[in-house]
C-alpha cells in the first residue's frame, strides 16, 4: 500500500498548515483588530452629525461635549443663552483658566490631563468666540494590548494631517483604519484608531460671529485656521460674509494658545504669529503663510514664493541681522524661493512645500555687477561662510545643502581666513566625502549657485513633520 507515502503527504500537509498559520499570524493582526476596523468602517459609513443642530440649539453640541469629555458644565451654561451677541458676552465671562505653556505638553500620552488643560475660551485675542465642543481623542486599552488612541475626525482634517499630528506614518494610519490610499476626505466625527508617538490635544470647535470688516483670511489668521478650510467647513452658510453670521471654527488648541500670547519672545516684532507648516517639506502645506519682510540684507527674487512659517521667517530675519553684524558684505543677498502662500507643490522644486525651505543665491563679489551668472571664481566665499554661521547661530536650522565641490572652495576660504579646523568640521561635510553624515552643510547635486536652508519645525506646529529632513533630494 501507499502507507509510507500518505504519511509523508500528511506530514507535508501539516507542515504547510503550520507554515501558513505562522505566516498569517505574522502578516495579519489579531481578530480584535479586525473587529475594531469593522466598527470604524460602520462609523465611517454613518452620516456625520448635523451641524445645524447646534446652530438652532446651542445646547446640543455643548452637552455632548461635556458628556464625552467629562468636562464641567461651564460651557453648557455659556451656550444656553441666545446665539447672538448676548451669548458671546456670556462666553467671554467664563474665561478664567490660566494659559498652559505650549512647549509643556507631555510627549507621553496622558490625554486626560491634556483635556483638563485645554486653553480657556477667552484666550482668543481680539475676537469674540465661544468654544462649543472638544474633539475626542483618548487612549484606549483593547484586551490589555498596547494602547490605541481613538481620534474623532474634525471637519476638514485629512488622513495625512491626522497621521502627522500623532507622529505616525500616513500609510500606517490608513492600514489601521482600512482607509484607501486615495481617500483624502473623511467624514467629520469618524473615529480612527492609532498608536500615537505624540499626543497633542485635539481640535476644538468654536462658534464665531462675523464682525464688520472680517474676511475669510482675517478670521483664519486670528484663529490659526487655514482660510480655505474655514470656508469649506462653513460651506453654504455664507459665502459672502455677513455681519452677525455664525461660523464654525475648528481651532488647533496649540496654535490658538500661541496666538493668544499676542507676542512671542522668539519672534521679532512685525512678523505675524500663526503661520504653521503641515507635513514634511516634500509633501506638505502651509497654513496662513507669512511673507519674508523687507530687510536691508536681502532682496526677494520671487515675492509670491517667499512665504514661510512664522518660526522659519522669524529665524531667517534673525540670521540676516546676525549676518550684517558678522560680515562687512553689504550687497543685498538674492533670496530665492521659500514656499507659496499656501505651500504645497512648487514648480521646479521637490521640497519647499511646508514653509521652512529657503534658497539663497551664493553671494557674488561686491565689485561685480550682480546680474552676472554665479561661477565659483565670482563668489565671495567668506561672505557665504559668515552667512552660514549666522544661520547656524539661530539654532533653528536642520540642514543646509551645497554641492560638495563648492564646499571645498568654502573650506579653503575659511582656512585662509584662520577659521579653526574644528569649526570648519562643525559646519562642513567636506573633506569627509559627499556621503558623510557630518556637518551642517551637506552635498546635494545641483546646488552650485545657491544654498538651500531647511529650518526646524516650530514649537507650535503640531503637524509639522521633521523625519524627512535629511532626505538628500533638497530641491
Ligand atoms: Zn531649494
Amino acid at each position: 500500500m501507499s502507507a509510507p507515502g500518505s504519511s509523508f503527504f500528511s506530514w507535508l500537509l501539516m507542515a504547510f498548515v503550520a507554515l501558513f498559520v505562522g505566516f498569517a499570524s505574522i502578516a495579519w493582526p489579531e481578530d480584535w483588530v479586525w473587529q475594531e476596523i469593522e466598527e470604524a468602517m460602520v462609523v465611517m459609513s454613518r452620516k456625520p452629525p448635523k451641524p445645524a443642530k447646534e446652530s438652532k440649539d446651542g445646547k446640543g453640541a455643548a452637552t455632548d461635549a461635556a458628556v464625552d469629555d467629562g468636562e464641567d458644565t461651564d460651557d453648557t451654561t455659556g451656550t444656553d443663552g441666545d446665539q447672538d451677541t448676548e451669548g458671546t458676552d456670556t462666553g467671554e465671562e467664563s474665561l478664567e483658566d490660566e494659559l498652559v505653556p505650549v512647549g509643556e505638553f507631555p510627549a507621553v500620552p496622558d490625554p486626560e490631563s491634556l483635556f483638563d488643560e485645554l486653553p480657556a475660551e477667552g484666550d482668543a485675542p481680539k475676537r469674540k468666540s465661544k468654544p462649543l465642543a472638544v474633539g475626542d481623542a483618548r487612549i484606549k486599552s483593547v484586551d490589555g494590548e498596547a494602547d490605541w488612541l481613538i481620534h474623532k475626525v474634525a471637519p476638514m482634517e485629512t488622513p495625512d494631517q491626522i497621521a502627522h499630528r500623532y507622529g505616525v506614518r500616513p500609510d500606517a494610519l490608513r492600514m489601521w483604519n482600512g482607509i484607501k490610499a486615495d481617500t483624502v476626505k473623511l467624514k467629520p466625527g469618524t473615529r480612527l484608531k492609532l498608536h500615537p508617538r505624540k499626543v497633542p490635544p485635539p481640535r476644538q470647535k468654536h462658534e464665531y460671529w462675523v464682525q464688520p470688516g472680517d474676511t475669510w483670511a482675517s478670521i483664519g489668521n486670528a484663529f490659526g485656521v487655514d482660510s480655505r478650510d474655514l470656508r469649506a467647513a462653513n460651506w453654504g452658510k455664507s459665502q459672502r460674509l455677513q455681519t452677525g453670521t455664525s461660523l464654525e471654527v475648528w481651532v488647533d488648541p496649540i496654535v490658538y494658545m500661541w496666538l493668544a500670547g499676542d507676542t512671542d519672545p522668539h519672534v521679532p516684532m512685525g512678523i505675524r504669529l500663526g503661520a504653521v507648516g503641515i507635513g514634511p517639506p516634500q509633501a506638505g502645506r502651509l497654513v496662513n503663510g507669512v511673507q519674508l519682510p523687507k530687510h536691508e540684507a536681502y532682496a526677494l527674487k520671487l515675492p509670491p514664493t517667499a512665504f514661510g512659517t512664522t518660526h522659519a521667517v522669524a529665524h531667517v530675519v534673525k540670521a540676516m541681522d546676525a549676518f550684517r553684524e558678522r560680515s562687512t558684505y553689504r550687497v543685498p543677498l538674492m533670496m530665492g524661493s521659500m514656499s507659496g502662500k499656501h505651500g504645497g507643490a512648487l514648480s521646479g522644486h521637490k521640497s519647499h512645500q511646508s514653509g521652512r525651505d529657503l534658497d539663497i543665491r551664493l553671494p557674488l563679489l561686491e565689485k561685480l555687477p550682480q546680474t552676472v551668472a554665479v561661477k565659483p571664481g565670482r563668489v565671495d566665499w567668506m561672505a557665504l561662510w559668515r552667512l552660514i554661521e549666522a544661520f547656524d547661530a539661530t539654532g533653528a536650522v536642520v540642514i543646509i545643502f551645497l554641492d560638495y565641490e563648492m564646499q571645498e572652495l568654502l573650506f579653503k576660504a575659511a582656512a585662509e581666513e584662520g577659521v579653526s579646523e574644528e569649526r570648519r568640521g562643525e559646519l562642513l561635510q567636506y573633506p569627509h566625502g559627499n556621503k558623510a553624515n557630518l556637518g551642517l552643510v551637506r552635498h546635494s547635486p545641483g546646488h552650485v549657485a545657491h544654498i538651500h536652508i531647511r529650518m526646524t519645525c516650530g514649537p507650535s506646529e503640531p503637524e509639522c513633520v521633521s523625519e524627512a529632513d535629511f532626505d538628500i533630494d533638497a530641491d
